[in-house]
């Protein structure tokens, strides 16, 4: 398999890293200062299972890529999905696959706007990485990887690529049910990441706080009712006790909202909390807890654009 990653960052460097190490074809594409340091020194991966270099050919723009490719793993943040999209469609024929793995809700549509539905399959990952410094990743934590199913004709391509992310210790399934796994991740997302970075509290302290606890048992809830109004069912499954478990399980993380929000970055919360706002409109629930939430987000964007702005003049 011939493979691009593109928006070669912390997950993407890590599964491009890995799956080169699997014997892959794997060329990164990222920004200049990661791409150069690994051109330089190679790609070191602290793993779970010891620590790495890796020699992986690495690029700024996807023009330096010759020919056409089997599968671009777009790991862009979901914002930026619509613009990888643009740039794949040069390295992309009938027969590639664009596998989003970002977080959140509708990503796949961004790109099959562009790329067309048959060539786009949606995936969702439990692992956790880190850039430590450029061409340095850590993986924080191990997770599975669930993709979703791709049209006939590429099922082969998926297969193999399924069998190389779990060679290269990515346990990886296909999934004939995506969108609930989407939804799930969402879920819990809506319970944790705009509060956590809201209060600036670490997953375990949003717990200290009964009135933290209903908050995010609300946004969750009116998430639940819109995925029921979309025909996603979770009444077997209690999404607000698991999303109390992961935040003590996760106790000592600051979940990646609160993360972009210290860094001074734009957050995903388009595709998390905006985007229950968003559906929630389209077919008439109610959303105001997510609505605030974003919001709040939105606002704190804004003070701290401005902020590096003025500091910047
Ligand atoms: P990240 O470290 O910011 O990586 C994304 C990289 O892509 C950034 O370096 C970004 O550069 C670059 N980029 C954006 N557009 C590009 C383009 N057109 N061409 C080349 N490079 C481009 O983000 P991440 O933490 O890996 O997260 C990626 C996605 O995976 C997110 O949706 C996240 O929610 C999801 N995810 C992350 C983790 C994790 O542990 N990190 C776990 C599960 C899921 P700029 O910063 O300059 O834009």
């Amino acid at each position: 398999l011939r493979i691009v990653v593109l928006g070669a960052g912390a997950i993407g460097s890590l599964f491009g890293g890995l799956l080169s190490e699997a014997g892959l074809e794997v060329t990164l594409i990222g920004r200049p200062p990661h791409i150069e340091a690994i051109r330089e020194h190679g790609l070191r991966i602290d793993a779970v299972k010891g620590k790495k270099i890796i020699r992986i050919s690495a690029e700024t723009d996807v023009s330096a890529v010759k020919g056409e490719v089997d599968i671009v793993l777009c790991t862009v943040k979901a914002y930026d999905t619509k613009q990888a999209a643009a740039d794949a469609k040069a390295l992309m024929n009938g027969e590639s696959l664009f596998v989003c793995m970002q977080n959140g809700l509708d990503v796949e549509k961004e790109a099959a706007d562009t790329l067309g539905e048959a060539n786009v399959v949606r995936g969702v990952t439990n692992n956790g990485a880190l850039i430590i410094k450029p061409g340095y990743v850590k993986h924080t934590g191990v997770g599975d990887t669930l993709i979703g199913l791709p049209n006939k004709r590429l099922m082969v391509k998926m297969e193999k690529l399924t069998q190389a992310l779990n060679r290269a210790g990515l346990p990886t399934k296909i999934t004939d049910d995506i969108s609930r796994v989407v939804w799930s991740k969402v879920l819990i997302n809506l319970g944790i990441n705009a509060i956590g970075a809201i209060t600036r509290l670490r997953n375990g302290d949003l717990l200290l706080s009964h009135d933290l606890m209903d908050l995010m048992r609300s946004a969750i809830e009116e998430g639940l009712t819109v995925a029921e109004g979309l025909k996603i069912s979770f009444r077997d499954e209690d999404i607000i006790s698991k999303t109390y478990q992961i935040a003590r399980a996760t106790a000592q993380n600051k979940n990646s909202m609160l993360q972009d929000v210290e860094k001074g970055r734009r957050t995903e919360i388009d595709f998390i909390n905006g985007a229950i706002v968003r559906l929630g409109k389209r077919i008439g629930v109610p959303t105001p807890i997510n609505d605030a939430l974003t919001a709040l987000i939105k606002g704190i964007e804004l003070s701290t654009s401005n902020a590096s702005r003025e500091e910047k003049s």
